[in-house]
């Protein structure tokens, strides 16, 4: 190790910062989000300096350095970009022992700055003791991009529950305690944002934990369900909630749409259950899931209801909620992308658009017996209509249009399984689109666009393009070091 990493407490304490420029600012603004008390030496003042000055947050001597400005300091920065300035800094805080960072300089400071994810009170520091700074930015983004944004709020919740705890458990029975509070029901609910929910799970949690002799039971009896939308298929479209659920789920159930690519982001030792649905037999299909998921629930397990898309857009998700709730086990929703914002995303186009689409409705291509869908309306120009689960439908849905008004001209497009690698789009107009779909064997799943957006779209579709490296955010607080 070259060095030690810390955390140090700065509440109140008197920190340097020797230079007034944006690197100085983004380094006050990190020693007082920690409480520092700071004062900035520097001739003139970066506008951001200059108003946390007016403001009355920082200490600004508008004077050059002198070593009696480290007087009482427990911690000095120099970023002033002046090499003689930086190392009379250095020198003078190595003198009376204060810690200090010369900005870009590691050779002059006797202590670096991390890259940080800040979830306070969690904090995660990460350095490369100067060696490979990019590194050490990207393994910050890789351990972000796992971390709940709402981490702090469950070391909050932990926090204010210590002392109940302590009293309430044996010693050597808390840390089984916590650790299913932390990946069992009052976690998830709590990183999930539903505050009510985690409460109950904690105390069932503590009273079970109470009332059983071994602390080391594994958890309550019963389980609970997670009906997660899976997107449009890319499995990089899931989001971060469904990743962190997947991976602490014991059973995965899972439909047609979802992809192999996505199931391995599940939990590794996850069983993972098929129960899509053909044709036809639907109906006792979709009970046969609901009975499957409450017996789950009820053997304790955490059941991962993997739906293509969002669960609650032609998902199901509704009847599943509901009988999940009357068979009184816990859920939760998350929700995922649904196909028609994956295809129009894929495909380029752009669901709305001014002049062009006021609005867009997703509806069922799956025209029922009594065809009870709303055709006039559908064929009103100035808007985009998506057709889900159309594409045994396309011609009877292309006449109904014509016949409600919809012009011939009106341009369409099909895009089949969008998102995945082999998407295919083909564009045309409405009196086109059937025949187009039908030669190209165009099969589920597959949806039909139709509107001017289309038209519009097709000029200025763009080639596909690598996925861009996330942008630089604020808290991207990593110096060269
Ligand atoms: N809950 C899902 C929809 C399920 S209904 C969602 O929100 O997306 C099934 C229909 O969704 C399919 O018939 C098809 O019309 C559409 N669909 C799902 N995934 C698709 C994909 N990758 N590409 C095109 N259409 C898709």
């Amino acid at each position: 190790m070259d060095y030690l990493p810390v955390f140090l407490q700065l509440r109140s304490a008197h920190a340097l910062i020797v230079g007034g420029g944006r690197i100085a600012a983004r380094k006050a603004d990190l020693l007082l989000r920690a409480g520092a008390r700071v004062t900035v030496v520097a001739p003139r003042l970066h506008e951001e300096l200059s108003s946390r000055t007016a403001a009355g947050e920082l200490t600004h001597l508008a004077e050059t350095f002198v070593p009696a400005h480290l007087d009482g300091a427990v911690i000095a920065i120099a970023a002033t970009g002046l090499r003689d300035v930086n190392e009379a800094v250095a020198q003078a805080a190595r003198e009376r022992h204060v810690p200090v960072n010369v900005v870009d300089d590691a050779s002059l400071s006797t202590f670096i700055f991390p890259a940080i994810i800040d979830r306070s009170p969690v904090l995660v520091a990460v350095g490369s003791a100067g060696q490979a700074p990019v590194l050490a930015r990207w393994v910050r983004e890789q351990i972000e991009a796992i971390l709940p944004a709402s981490l702090g709020v469950l070391a909050r919740f932990m926090g204010e529950r210590r002392r109940g705890v302590q009293r309430a458990l044996a010693a050597g029975a808390r840390r089984a305690f916590w650790e299913r509070i932390v990946r069992g029901k009052a976690g998830t609910h709590l990183l999930a944002g539903d505050e009510p929910g985690a409460r109950r799970a904690f105390e069932a949690e503590l009273l079970v934990s109470q009332l059983t002799t071994s602390a080391a039971t594994g958890g309550s009896a019963l389980g609970e369900v997670y009906l997660i939308g899976a997107g449009p298929g890319d499995p990089d479209l899931l989001t971060l909630r469904a990743l962190q659920l997947l991976q602490q789920a014991d059973v995965v159930l899972y439909d047609r749409l979802v992809p192999a690519a996505v199931l391995e982001r599940a939990r590794r030792e996850a069983r993972r259950i098929f129960v899509g649905k053909s044709q036809g037999e639907e109906q006792t299909a979709q009970e046969q899931i609901h009975e499957l998921m409450t017996r789950l629930a009820r053997e304790g397990r955490k059941v991962a209801r993997l739906k293509g898309g969002d669960p609650f857009i032609f998902g199901r998700g509704g009847e599943e909620a509901e009988a999940l709730a009357r068979a009184g086990i816990p859920y939760l929703v998350v929700p995922g992308i649904t196909a028609a914002l994956g295809a129009a995303a894929a495909a380029g186009i752009p669901l709305t658009q001014r002049g062009l689409a006021q609005s867009v409705t997703f509806v069922t291509g799956h025209i029922p017996e009594d065809d009870s869908l709303d055709w006039q309306t559908l064929a009103r120009a100035g808007q985009t209509v998506v057709f889900y689960m159309g594409v045994g439908k396309l011609v009877p849905i292309v006449a109904r249009l014509r016949a409600a008004g919809a012009s011939d001209t009106l341009a369409a497009a099909l895009v089949e399984r969008a998102t995945l690698p082999e998407q295919r789009v083909l564009r045309g107009t409405l009196a086109q689109i059937a025949g187009l779909g039908a030669r190209a064997g165009i099969a589920p799943p597959a949806l039909l666009i139709v509107g001017e957006v289309v038209g519009a779209s097709a000029a200025t579709e763009a080639a596909p393009m690598a996925v861009p490296p996330a942008a630089e955010t604020a808290a991207d607080l990593i110096q060269p070091i």
